[in-house]
């Protein structure tokens, strides 16, 4: 899940990475009670939406006390990408001397946290890697350690202030103990009073996030959220045939089917091992809730699984689009028994089933 700029920041900061000091508001009017004032005279009003290159889309204002209020109204009048701004970070102005880079993600090829600093930030980083690869430099650290080692950190500082040292080691203690696939401050700045995250970005692994004690997946749509609440494996695409399975393999092994026979899917559905009948049902009517779906195929193994319990829970689900269902196993003479003559179309091999729902879906 990606966290907005000012919770990593809050996160950062206890760090002790020095961040600028700043309020968040959720209205123009919560500056009527003067939150701001000791900010300063200069302050910069930054849109809090989860979108990358917020200043260039106009989600990211100067102002000083006198115009702060207007400045603030009329930010949360903008949409920033499409995204209607709810929460304003109002920060001091920081003189910045220079921008720089540093991100730590997860490289999954070598296992490893990977480092990057970064002589020109403030940009995107694919940019200075194609047209400045020079001011790059990289960093692998096995993450069973806890400190970056004081080399790498003096080769990735180059000749910026020795403080930028102590400021990666502390990115990368928060990136561990937070189970984050990415920190990121871009740009972390040089000021006459010492470096600065001017900005900041902190993506918690989705699987850490009860360890971390984040209550709920903000980054899930309703949907996605329903299927974790009910224990699917889902993930939405932008196709038209609904995909239900049980099994990561064979619900990958579907998508790949379909792909083959130049259909578009619309998800990924996995219902897990066990699937009995309400879980089927609730499958069946989430996939086919999304408006974009024309047909479903369910593919489904039974093992522990019981084919009369999936064709039970199909008919149950009751949906619009034609069903196309693949049943093979434990019941599965039962279970067609219980489709038949109902309007479902049974095939009795994975690739017949795909091809008659590609078709289906044109
Ligand atoms: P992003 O566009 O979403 O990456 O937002 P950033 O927080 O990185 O801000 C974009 C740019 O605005 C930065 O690269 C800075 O150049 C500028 N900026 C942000 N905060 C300040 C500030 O306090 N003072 C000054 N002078 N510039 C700022
Ligand atoms: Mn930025």
């Amino acid at each position: 899940m990606k966290l907005l700029e000012y919770e990593a920041k809050k996160i950062f900061g206890s760090y002790g990475i020095p961040v600028p000091r700043g309020v968040l508001i959720h209205s123009p009017e919560d500056l009527e009670s003067g939150v701001a004032e000791s900010l300063g005279d200069g302050v910069v009003l930054k849109a809090q939406v989860d979108v990358g290159g917020r200043g260039k889309a106009g989600g990211i204002l100067m102002a000083d006390q006198g115009s702060l209020a207007g400045t603030a109204r009329d930010l949360f009048g903008r949409e920033i990408k499409g995204i209607p701004v709810r929460e304003v970070l109002v920060e001091e102005r920081i003189s910045i001397e220079h921008e720089y880079y540093v991100s730590i993600a997860i490289d999954r090829s070598s296992r490893k946290a990977l480092i990057l600093f970064a002589d020109s930030g403030g940009v995107e980083i694919e940019s200075v890697a194609r047209e400045n690869p020079d001011a790059l430099r990289k960093a692998s650290v096995p993450v069973i350690l806890h400190d970056v080692p004081a080399f790498m950190l003096r080769e990735l500082r180059g000749d910026a202030p020795k403080e930028v040292e102590k400021v990666i080691n502390r990115l990368y203690r928060a990136f561990c103990e937070k189970d984050a696939l990415l920190a990121e401050i871009n740009p972390l700045v040089s000021t006459p009073s010492g470096i600065v995250a001017a900005d900041a970005k902190l993506i918690v692994d989705d699987n850490a996030l009860k360890r971390q004690g984040i209550e709920q997946n903000r980054d899930l749509s309703e949907r996605e959220r329903v299927a974790e609440e009910h224990g699917f494996s889902y993930v939405e695409l932008d196709g038209e045939i609904g995909v239900i399975g049980n099994g990561a393999g064979l619900t990958m092994a579907t998508l790949d089917l379909i792909e083959f026979y130049h259909g578009k899917a619309a998800n990924f559905l996995d219902v897990g091992g066990g699937a009995d009948q309400e879980r089927v049902r609730h499958a069946v009517s989430l996939v086919a809730g999304v408006s974009s779906v024309r047909v479903i195929i369910v593919n489904l193994l039974g093992g522990i699984t019981r084919c009369d319990d999936v064709a039970r829970g199909i008919v149950e689900a009751g949906v619009h689009q034609q069903i196309i269902v693949r049943l093979a196993g434990t019941n599965e003479d039962l279970g067609k028994e219980i489709l038949a003559g109902k309007g479902y179309r049974m095939m009795d091999s994975m690739e017949d089933a795909v091809r008659a729902a590609v078709e289906e879906s044109r």
